[in-house]
């Protein structure tokens, strides 16, 4: 009777090396355990997105004068390839670090396109809609895809909607060269690689990756654009909490954007580091 009691014994410690019991398991019991608590206590998880009201959806869908606006400075030339650009006043700070970390390295950084509102967004997006500004391959979208859904994707494949682009928001800049392929060899392929190991320290982020499985919607990849997440996470909250299909209108072909949901597939269709 003694040995069986033993064997019993044995028998239940042995059956409790359960999955349940691994010590991964243990620290998610205590996550979990954290979990209510907090929920006990009214305090949101760390996930938990608030509706920040100090900005404006006009901000976030590029409806102001980013000359106007106390938050935006110019670029000064020597970061620049033209004058008259301008930049949320914390990106350039990021940005100018950056530049000089990367010149120490002999990589020169050249800003090619920052802040553009609604408006400025609305002339390129027009101008490929009606065909008067071609798109790759010198192909006018209006003659080649009269079918609007269609014509509206293909604009899609590298350009934003008016008041969907990270561009509104003076966070994201597009660096040296508009192609992929410059980033592929010699001079691009060394800047890209400074860029892809060193940007982060300075809080920029790609957020156009290669597409795929990670990624399988959104723009086509764009080596050449980054953004400076310490900000552009809080406006891209916002916009998961805001921003819908019926509010992207005012320009042409605008009536495409539900059905092809432009909000889920285009703004949130972006490399998950940025999310
Ligand atoms: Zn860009």
């Amino acid at each position: 009777m003694k040995s069986l009691f033993a064997f019993f014994t044995l028998f239940l410690l042995f059956s409790c090396n359960e999955p349940n019991s691994s010590p991964t398991a243990i620290a998610s019991n205590a996550e979990k355990k954290q979990f209510t608590t907090s929920k006990e206590t009214n305090t949101p998880p760390a996930e938990t997105l608030v509706m920040d009201s100090t900005i404006t959806l006009d901000f976030l869908m590029g409806k102001f004068n980013p000359n106007k606006h106390s938050d935006f400075i110019p670029i000064e030339n020597k970061y620049a390839s033209r004058a008259g650009m301008l930049l949320h006043k914390k990106t350039m700070e990021a940005f100018i670090k950056m530049h000089t970390a990367a010149k120490q390295d002999g990589v020169n950084l050249v800003i090619k396109s920052a802040t553009r509102n609604f408006n400025s967004q609305k002339g390129i997006w027009e101008g490929k809609w009606n065909g008067t500004r071609k798109i790759e391959n010198g192909k006018n979208a209006k003659t080649t895809y009269p079918i609007p859904k269609e014509r509206a994707l293909k604009i899609l494949e590298y350009s934003s909607m008016p008041s969907t682009s990270r561009h509104h928001w003076g966070t994201d800049i597009d660096i040296n060269n508009f192609t992929n392929e410059y980033f592929e060899k010699g001079k691009g392929k060394k800047e890209y690689d400074w860029l892809k190991n060193n940007a982060p320290t300075f809080g920029f982020y790609q957020p156009y990756t290669k597409k795929g499985a990670e990624r399988p919607h959104g723009y086509n990849e764009e080596k050449w654009h980054w953004s400076y997440l310490p900000l552009s996470k809080k406006y891209i909250d916002q916009m998961k909490l805001r921003m819908n299909n019926d509010l992207v209108k005012g320009f042409k072909g605008s009536e495409t954007a539900g059905e092809i949901g432009v909000v889920g597939k285009y703004i949130l269709g972006i490399n998950h580091e940025c999310l």
